[in-house]
């Protein structure tokens, strides 16, 4: 790997080594060597900046959910629920949505900032997910009854 190229991309003043970090949510494996990819498990490893554009990828993404998570709860509080049993339901979902689009924002701009990849807030996100997939699937069993 010609070594100089990416310094010259990354690293202008060709002052410290790049630091390449492993890709894998769980994986903690970083280092100074140009690897094709982790020797742990195999996932792409990146470098500092990439994981910045990431974050900005991230906090975009992050947005997006949190706007329609939001914006569906402030179009809803101007119509009428049809009961209250499915308007804390829908509430719980929107709001669990925005939550975890508000995430995703803090994980992906501290990731933009620091270039550190941001696990703890990428799990509350994939938790907050998860907890709307099973919000929506409780939903649906109980959907005939509201
Ligand atoms: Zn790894």
């Amino acid at each position: 790997m010609a070594d100089n190229e990416s310094t010259s991309k990354w690293n202008p003043k060709g002052g410290a080594a790049t630091l390449y970090t492993c890709h894998k949510f769980d994986c903690d494996f970083s280092t100074y060597e140009k690897l094709p990819k982790c020797p742990e498990c195999g996932f792409p490893l990146y470098d500092a900046a990439t994981f910045k554009v990431f974050g900005v990828l991230l906090a975009v993404c992050g947005v997006l959910l949190a706007a329609v998570g939001i914006g569906i709860i402030v179009l809803l509080t101007f119509r009428e629920m049809k009961s209250e049993f499915g308007a804390v339901v829908i509430y719980g979902l929107l709001s669990a949505l925005a939550l975890a689009g508000i995430a995703l924002i803090a994980g992906g701009l501290r990731q933009a900032v620091t270039g550190l990849k941001s696990t703890w807030f990428l799990a509350l996100f994939v938790i907050l997910l998860l907890a709307i997939g099973i919000l929506a699937a409780v939903l649906r069993f109980v959907a005939g009854s509201f």
